[in-house]
């Protein structure tokens, strides 16, 4: 439902899976249904995808995103014709770039395993969250350990990275962290995550 939703492995498994080019359809910016603006995230996501790309050895034209609302369906229809069209003119995966079939294999391979391995994480600064709750609220696969007065933790096994939480973390707070391409550091211990707040002492 919202393009902030494309994980960049669904697109590298898409190539390796043969597809000869992937397109990314998404509202409007600042049309944004939700209060996520995660068409902003996936145009981030798209053009890191398209370096990657490059790196590889593909066109990065095989990788395109646009702007179409449910409502534009004949923008929709033109832009899969034109899309159709370019990729006719690129050829097959691979074999329009004079790449060997195994090397392609192998490289797209790669790249999903990288991308895999996350090019964004999301972490939650213990010294900042103050437990309001908002984040775990709102994450959509409930990736987000924590209650009352607890420090919140992201299960990064379950994390897809959908910057929700980024997002709604309240500014004055701002505990959620976005890290590119680094490892998340681990989560605090879960008998150190009790916030006694003032007043509260015993
Ligand atoms: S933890 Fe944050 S980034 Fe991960 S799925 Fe939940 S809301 Fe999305
Ligand atoms: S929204 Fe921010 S402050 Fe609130 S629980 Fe989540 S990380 Fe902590």
């Amino acid at each position: 439902m919202c393009t902030g939703r494309v994980d960049p492995a669904f697109i590298f498994r898409a190539f390796s899976r043969g597809a000869d080019g992937v397109l990314i359809g998404g509202c409007w910016p600042g049309e944004c249904h939700y209060v996520t603006e995660g068409n902003y995230e996936a145009l981030n996501m798209t053009d890191r995808c398209k370096k990657l790309l490059e790196q590889i050895g593909l066109n990065p034209d095989r990788l395109r995103i646009e702007w179409v609302s449910a409502s534009e369906g004949n923008r929709f229809a033109e832009i899969v014709t034109n899309f159709t069209k370019q990729l006719k003119e690129l050829g097959h995966l691979g074999v329009g770039e004079g790449k060997d079939p195994e090397q392609l294999r192998i490289d797209l391979e790669a790249a999903e395993s990288y991308i895999r391995k996350k090019l964004i994480s999301y972490y939650i600064d213990p010294d900042k969250c103050q437990a309001c709750m908002i984040c775990l609220k709102k994450c959509p696969v409930g990736a987000i350990i924590g209650g009352k007065n607890q420090i919140h933790v992201i299960d990064q096994e379950n994390c897809i990275g959908c910057s929700i939480c980024f997002q709604s973390c309240p500014p004055r707070f701002e505990a959620v962290k976005r890290i590119l391409a680094e490892p998340v550091p681990p989560p605090i211990p879960e008998e150190a995550r009790i916030i006694v707040r003032k007043g509260e002492e015993r």
